[in-house]
């Protein structure tokens, strides 16, 4: 007799939202990806992307290791204008 287990459960242990910081604001928004901390150390140091901002609506260039991973899925979303 097997407990029955969710197989998500399996692959998304670790994953969190990726949080980063905005540049011009100093403050944090989810970006609307999900990895876990494992996965971003696996990227290359230089491993960056170009999005629009939560907080300012400007594109910034953000880099993966300065991402922050909240494995809290309950993360407070930022107010929005
Ligand atoms: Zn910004």
């Amino acid at each position: 007799m097997a407990n029955r287990q969710s197989h998500a459960s399996r692959l998304g242990a670790n994953v969190g939202k990726v949080i980063f910081r905005c540049k011009k604001t100093g403050l944090e928004f989810d970006s609307g990806f999900q990895a876990s901390p494992d996965e971003v150390q696996l990227l290359p140091v230089n491993a960056k992307t170009r999005l629009r901002c939560r907080i300012c609506g400007d594109l910034h260039e953000f880099k993966f290791t300065d991402a922050r991973i909240n494995e809290n899925a309950q993360f407070a979303r930022v107010k929005e204008k």
